[in-house]
């Protein structure tokens, strides 16, 4: 979809240039020197644009000194400030960045007066050539808009709307929109609606676009690639953010992977696809495991999405420290299948997990405690169980989750049913087994 272009630093984001790959640092912003190092990491790895967490306005000399550190290494990443609520730290820092990422709809709980702080950071990023991203996610959607129509994919893009109009009124063009979800056909379906607003209004911004929450591995992996390969296949994205539960710069590969791949830069290794009604068998022979994961996630993950096959079968080879390995004979086959089901939302074969990339507002070990978490719970059926790194946003954030376990940091935990807690302030050496205790009562 032809979009309008936007400047972003150096970086052109839509009119038909190839996707642009970002990422986010988890580091804490006010520790200037890890997240320069961690920058550093992500340039290096390929990051084009680079998010950093801006939690208030203690944080813009940060930012600001993060970014000056890296022109001076001759690092020209441009810089994005993550911004969830306060509209004075995004109007503070839209000056010293080349990109504010808000939800604008969190600014205040008066809907009038968020319009207005609104229409106030656009008149300051339109004086400084500051870009924004309206950044709204399926669990953080107002109650003045799910009221209306729900916490749905049509709330979510009818939400984005009303800020893309005011964004129009006030002839403020460099504009990037997202709508993200864990859950990856409510994330598809949202951007398809958007998608088709923006062109029936007659102005089409790019689209930023990312499965939010998606995990760690190859779960995390696949889940992201479902998603996303779904909408860039139709032509829909512009800049992606594959969100792992992981070091960040393990994201880059695989938001390289998928904007190659949509670009025509490669191609499957896909062999040979027969069909026999509904059920696909596919063979590959595949460079490396990684390729095959990849590839296949995005083969198959619309078809599966949009219950245009119901099932797939994997054969053939993948390349592992030098030796061939048979997909089936290795049990990779019928592994990367329940992935892709569950991936699909089509069959889930164990628990579905929600777990937040971690940023610069997480106070715990997230990636140990989401390790444990998975461990200790693997073995249950028909759960949504989250794993989010703040207590500020994470319960706001885990729309579609059963279960919660959000660190509050001084190693202690708590715990929600849906998104009300339940236990507060348990240690997190017992909390994994609260949590169990909770779930197996139920
Ligand atoms: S939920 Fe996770 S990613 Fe979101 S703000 Fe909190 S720590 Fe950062």
């Amino acid at each position: 979809m032809k979009t309008l272009e936007v400047k972003c630093g150096n970086v052109t984001i839509g009119g038909g240039h190839p996707v642009v790959v970002q990422t986010m640092c988890n580091t804490h912003t006010d520790d200037v020197e890890a997240t320069f190092r961690q920058c550093v990491r992500m340039a290096e790895a390929g990051a084009e644009i680079i998010r950093i967490t801006v939690p208030g306005p203690r944080e813009v000399p940060a930012i600001a000194e993060v970014r000056e550190r890296l022109r001076s290494e001759g690092i020209d990443a441009p810089i994005v400030a993550d911004i969830h609520f306060s509209s004075a730290t995004a109007i503070a820092v839209a000056p010293v960045v080349d990109k504010v990422r808000i939800n604008p709809g969190n600014f205040h709980r008066d809907h009038g007066q968020a319009r207005q702080e609104f229409a106030r950071l656009l008149e300051v990023c339109k004086e400084h050539g500051t870009a924004i991203r309206i950044g709204l996610n399926h669990g953080s959607l107002g109650t003045y808009i799910t009221e209306k129509y729900g916490n749905t994919p049509f709330a979510m893009a009818k939400a984005a709307m009303e800020w893309v109009e005011m964004c129009i009124d006030a002839d403020f063009m460099q504009t990037v929109v997202s709508l993200k979800a864990s859950n990856t056909s409510v994330m598809v379906e949202a951007y398809r609606l958007l998608a088709g607003m923006m062109q029936e209004r007659g102005v089409v911004f790019p689209m930023h676009v990312g499965v939010t929450e998606a995990g760690n591995g190859d779960s995390g992996r696949i889940k992201s690639c479902v998603g996303i390969s779904s909408l860039l296949s139709e032509g829909l994205g512009d800049t992606v953010r594959v969100s792992l539960t992981e070091d960040p710069v393990n994201e880059i590969p695989v938001g390289r992977y998928l904007s190659d791949r949509y670009g025509g830069r490669t191609a499957s290794s896909m062999v040979r696809l027969g069909l026999n009604g509904r059920t696909a068998v596919a063979e590959y022979h595949a460079p490396s495991r990684e390729k095959l994961l990849l590839d296949a996630s995005c083969d198959f993950g619309k078809r599966l999405l949009d219950k245009e096959l119901d099932e797939v079968t994997f054969t053939g080879t993948f390349l592992q420290d030098g030796k061939e390995v048979s997909v089936e004979e290795s049990g990779f086959g019928a592994y990367l299948s329940d992935e892709l089901m569950q991936a699909a939302r089509r069959r889930f074969y164990k628990p579905e997990y929600i777990a937040c990339p971690g940023c610069g507002r997480t106070m715990y070990d997230l990636q140990g405690a989401f390790e444990e978490v998975k461990r200790r719970t693997s073995h249950l059926h028909d759960v949504v169980i989250a794993v989010m790194g703040c207590i500020v946003n994470g319960p706001g954030e885990m729309a579609d989750a059963d279960w919660g376990y959000v660190g509050e940091g001084n190693h202690k935990v708590s715990i929600y049913h849906g998104k009300e807690p339940v236990l507060r302030h348990v240690p997190d050496t017992e909390a994994v087994d609260r949590l169990l205790e909770l779930i197996e009562g139920r």
